[in-house]
């Protein structure tokens, strides 16, 4: 039996183990390197149409791996999900970024505020608001300049503790976007009690927008609930002309995608800005 036992383990054991290692040599040398140029951050435009310029900027990490080259966040965040490390990573990456309003700032450039994603774990810790306060004072921005973005999924898990963060935040002047909206399992009513300011279309939906009635709908849908709860609304994932006629004619204002910028490096934005500060 025992040998049995053995034969079976083995069965399974290979694929398995060679997971699970992996995920714990990324945990280590994302803790090891989180500080480090391996890490950094590609910024995304917002484009508002109405003022026919960039209206903000979301914050998106990047992992240059010395081995294994480009590491996607879909595959190293979900690492750091599983430990405290998460709060690390966000707390650097909301460092950053007051760090390089504080910089363009500094060079005279017009600020836009940043948006930056934040896991569900960091929100409902008590380090999250301690933390932005005395970032915010040490490089001297104001809260309206940064934005925390949140998926759905973690606004219902624990809703009275939610709305307490979410005041703090707001107390700052900090808005609050939900991310990925349309795709999460909660219902609706959640929206009315959360102090949210702004719904970002899932780019699944806006992907077919233009292609399939089923997708319009379920676009018109949510823009039309962002009209009426007094949301914001930004659709993601633009990346033709049809899918911004369509969005366009249901009164989305605010839009980001590869049609109008890929995330780009922080040099490059210094350059966007230094164009729109031009009279
Ligand atoms: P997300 O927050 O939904 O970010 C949007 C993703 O869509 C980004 O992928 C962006 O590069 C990509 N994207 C933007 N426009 C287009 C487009 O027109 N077409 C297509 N196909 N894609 C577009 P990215 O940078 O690979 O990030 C993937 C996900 O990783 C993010 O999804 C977010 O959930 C997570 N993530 C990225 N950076 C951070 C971070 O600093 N902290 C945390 N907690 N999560 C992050
Ligand atoms: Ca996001
Ligand atoms: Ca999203
Ligand atoms: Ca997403």
């Amino acid at each position: 039996a025992k040998q049995n036992g053995r034969d079976n383990y083995q069965i399974f054991e290979p694929a398995m183990a060679q997971l699970v290692s992996k995920n714990i040599i990324y945990e280590n040398e994302m803790r090891q390197n989180l500080d480090s140029p391996q890490f950094y951050l590609v910024y995304q435009p917002k484009v508002c149409l109405h003022k026919s310029n960039v209206v903000g900027f979301e914050a998106l990490l990047r992992w240059a791996h010395p081995v294994e080259g480009l590491i996607s966040p879909s595959d190293f965040i979900p690492i750091a999900e599983e430990s405290n490390l998460i709060i690390e990573v966000g707390e650097k990456v909301i460092n950053d970024c007051l760090a390089q309003l504080y910089e363009w700032r500094k060079q005279g450039l017009n600020i836009v505020p940043i948006s930056v994603n934040l896991s569900g774990k960091h929100l409902m810790s008590n380090e999250l608001i301690p933390f932005i306060n005395k970032q915010l004072s040490y490089y001297g921005i104001e809260g309206h300049y940064l934005e925390i973005e949140i998926t759905e999924g973690v606004l219902v898990h624990d809703i009275e503790r939610c709305i307490e963060v979410m005041a703090e935040i707001k107390s700052l002047n900090i808005k609050i976007s939900v991310d990925d909206f349309g795709t999460g399992y909660s219902s609706l009513s959640y929206l009315k009690r959360l102090p949210v300011d702004i719904l970002k279309i899932d780019q699944s939906f806006v992907q077919e927008c233009d292609a399939t009635e089923e997708d319009r709908q379920i676009c018109a849908t949510i823009i039309n609930l962002a009209q009426n709860l007094d949301l914001s609304i930004v659709a993601e994932g633009v990346e033709r002309q049809t899918q911004l006629d369509v969005l366009k004619s249901m009164h989305c204002e605010v839009f980001q995608g590869y049609y109008f910028y890929k995330p780009m490096p922080v040099e490059k934005v210094t350059a966007l800005l230094s164009l729109l500060c031009q009279p």
